[in-house]
């Protein structure tokens, strides 16, 4: 075999892979099992702007995470656009790569394969592995943050597109003239289904003194500082006029939803990210307003609208699971697998010994 090769197909079922997260804030990184547990973890805050130090920080946590040597991969996560071949960072909102050979230049420091791939895809990874899309033919998975996430998974892959930038719902028009979008439009969907569009709509409220934004007034010291989070504890909590505003965001995600389901068919819509933790009071408006919207609706079965089982570390399990199944079905990039090295220091290079005695047992047993 080819001993730059940590290991062969069929062969990374017992390995464990690291996921790591890259968040606006912080970048979170656990060590992931085969059935989706996460064994150890650890995190940090997202270092500066700075592609170096991002580059520091995920060999810093990878190293930390890999002392037992039992590691096969590394997933990574982060907003933007990655190809296809989940190698280049094309774009990423929060940090400054801009066309970013990540994985070929991680490949360089860590010594075992590196997959990274949008924090969207991930996500719905982990819910089509491990969560609620686990039987899903057709499975379209939103993230509702501050925007909106979208990832398409079909019969058991993710569809990434021609160019790996599937799955951007966000941006779909969905009102002519309507809010102006950061993207450069104007009445993106996410401008009227996310975090950010529930806070615009808040504080309009609050700032014309309604009476009836009364609760909303009082949660915090000053307008600007309302939150998403804010909105959906005080409609939880009860405050009808709080819980208008989850249920506008709910119409407009159900309207979205049939459309995607006018293009997409699928049997299944997982709905995660910080809203969806408003649950019902989200769903019922939105299931309500995909099936008025529905088209062919009374003639084909709709697509089940359910919400994500994983919140917060969706990103994370599933990059680790996208890693360890890239080693089976690695992604065309050369980069995929590290470049053997003359002069090999000891950075995290302790699991490649580890995992060629692994695969020496198995031949042995066999
Ligand atoms: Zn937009």
């Amino acid at each position: 075999m080819d001993a730059d090769r940590p290991v062969r197909h069929g062969e990374e079922a017992q390995l464990h892979s690291i996921g790591i997260d890259i968040g606006g804030t912080k970048v979170a990184a656990g060590v992931v099992s085969s059935d989706g547990t996460i064994l150890r973890r650890t995190q940090r805050p997202t270092p500066s702007h700075s592609p170096a130090a991002v580059e520091d920080a995920i060999v810093a946590l990878v190293a930390e995470l890999s002392r037992d040597g039992d590691i096969a991969s590394v997933g990574i996560g982060a907003a933007g656009w990655v190809d296809s071949d989940q190698s280049l960072v094309r774009f990423s909102p929060h940090l400054a790569w801009r066309n970013e050979p990540l994985a070929a230049r991680l490949n360089q420091r860590i010594s075992v394969p590196v997959i990274v791939d949008n924090d969207a895809n991930a996500a719905a990874w982990a819910e089509y592995r491990y969560g609620s899309g686990r039987d899903a033919k057709v499975m379209v998975c939103i993230t509702l943050g501050t925007g909106i996430g979208g990832a398409i998974i079909i019969n058991g892959k993710l569809f990434r597109g021609a160019y790996g930038m599937a799955g951007e719902f966000g941006h779909m028009g969905v009102v002519p003239e309507g809010h102006w979008c950061p993207c450069g439009n104007r009445g993106c969907w996410e401008q009227y289904a996310s975090g950010n569009a529930l806070v615009r709509d808040a504080r309009a409220l609050m700032r014309e003194g309604s009476p009836r934004a009364a609760a909303l007034l009082a949660a915090v010291d000053d307008i600007d500082h309302l939150t998403g989070p804010d909105v959906t504890h005080l409609a939880v909590a009860g405050d009808p006029v709080s819980r208008e505003l989850i249920a506008d965001v709910g119409r407009w995600l159900g309207k979205g939803l049939a459309d995607l389901a006018a293009a997409l068919d699928p049997d299944l819509f997982v709905i995660g990210g910080g809203v969806s933790a408003a649950g019902s009071l989200l769903l019922d408006p939105a299931r309500e307003a995909f099936s008025r919207t529905l088209t062919g609706r009374g003639f084909r079965p709709p697509a089940s609208i359910v919400l994500a089982r994983f919140r917060n570390d969706a990103g994370l399990i599933g990059a680790a699971d996208l890693a360890r199944h890239a080693i089976d079905e690695p992604p065309g990039a050369r980069a995929f697998w590290p470049r053997r090295r003359t002069h090999r220091r000891a950075r995290t290079r302790l699991p490649r010994r580890r995992l060629r005695d692994l695969v020496a047992e198995r031949q042995q047993r066999a």
